[in-house]
């Protein structure tokens, strides 16, 4: 039997001003996944630790998206057994179900021999996405796939790029240990937006994108600002004005909401400073009594990655 062992990374979507269209994937936060060919024909999760998730083929995400992989190869010989070694909590806000879903399509396309370029493999994950959260958005499974930063130019027709990762960036994320699904904080999100808005937000995305590949740190800073979304979904995490404040305080380039949440992330120039930054949300969240994770994670600039 064929088999491989891959890193399933921890990704965070929007990155402020970017809903549904920006992502970046994170080193040292993910989960592990061991994918391997059987004789058998279908697709079956075998092993499932560190979550209370759903085994079922139809009802996981990891399976879902490799059937939809499968059904575009007009495949129905192949067996896969899926083994997910959770690392990244459900309804984080760093893309655990993108994680899944991302890697394994991955390890399954390396184990056919690559019939899918990274990018093409995005609308497969796409649809685990859609069993998570009943829409099928790429900006986790995006980053997850190409690694670095990613941006979604167009849904229709699908259309993804890879952007360039300035070497010293580094994120910081609070997780607080209760839980937003994303269907939820979706549901808070108003259809409309003004004017006067999106011209904040895009001006903001185009901003973003350019300090991304001129390297130009401040602009980058400058550009983490979200005035449709943000106003919205804060309300939903607590401390989340005072944690975004306290990490531009200790330094941090910006911050905002991971995802849907309830993560917060930031993003600073250098480990020390990002170090800094954790420090500063630790002390707030330690008030609350609620329950928190916190990462330092450099740009994971490969995705998904044999281990
Ligand atoms: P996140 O933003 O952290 O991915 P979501 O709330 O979007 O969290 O997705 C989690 C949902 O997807 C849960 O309802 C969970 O039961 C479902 N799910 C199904 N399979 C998986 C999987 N392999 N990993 C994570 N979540 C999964």
């Amino acid at each position: 039997m064929k088999s491989i062992k891959v890193f399933a990374p921890a990704t965070v979507a929007n990155l402020s001003c970017g809903f549904d269209v920006l992502g970046c994937c994170l080193e040292g936060v993910g989960d592990e996944m061991v994918i391997s060919l059987s004789d058998t024909p279908g697709i079956r999760i075998t092993k499932l630790e560190g979550a209370n998730l759903p085994m079922e083929a139809d009802k996981n995400v990891a399976s879902v998206a490799v059937m939809h992989q499968l059904k575009a190869l007009n495949d129905t010989t192949t067996g896969i057994e899926i083994e997910i070694y959770k690392k990244i909590k459900a309804g984080s806000g760093i893309g655990s179900s993108a994680a899944s879903s991302a890697g394994a399509v991955w390890a399954v396309n390396e184990l056919l021999g690559n019939p899918f370029t990274p990018a093409q493999l995005v609308p497969f994950a796409m649809e685990g996405e859609r069993l998570a959260s009943g829409n099928a958005h790429a900006d986790n499974v995006a980053p997850a796939l190409l690694g670095g930063f990613t941006l979604v130019r167009s849904y229709e027709p699908f259309d993804v790029l890879k952007l360039n990762t300035p070497k010293d960036l580094y994120m910081t994320i609070i997780h607080p240990q209760i839980e937003v699904k994303t269907s939820d904080s979706r549901k808070v999100v108003k259809p409309n937006v003004t004017l006067k808005n999106a011209i904040t937000q895009w001006g903001n995305v185009g901003g973003l994108v350019a300090g991304l590949y001129t390297e130009d740190y401040d602009l980058i800073g400058r550009s983490l600002s979200d005035v449709i979304i943000e106003p919205l979904r804060s309300i939903l995490i607590p401390k989340f004005e005072e944690v975004k404040k306290a990490s531009i305080e200790s330094g941090a380039l910006g911050a905002g909401i991971s995802g849907s949440g309830p993560s917060i992330f930031a993003l600073s120039k250098g480990k020390e400073t990002a170090t800094k930054v954790a420090e500063s949300m630790k002390t707030i969240y330690e008030s609350t009594g609620i329950v928190f994770d916190i990462h330092v994670a450099p740009i994971n600039e490969d995705g998904v990655r044999i281990i």
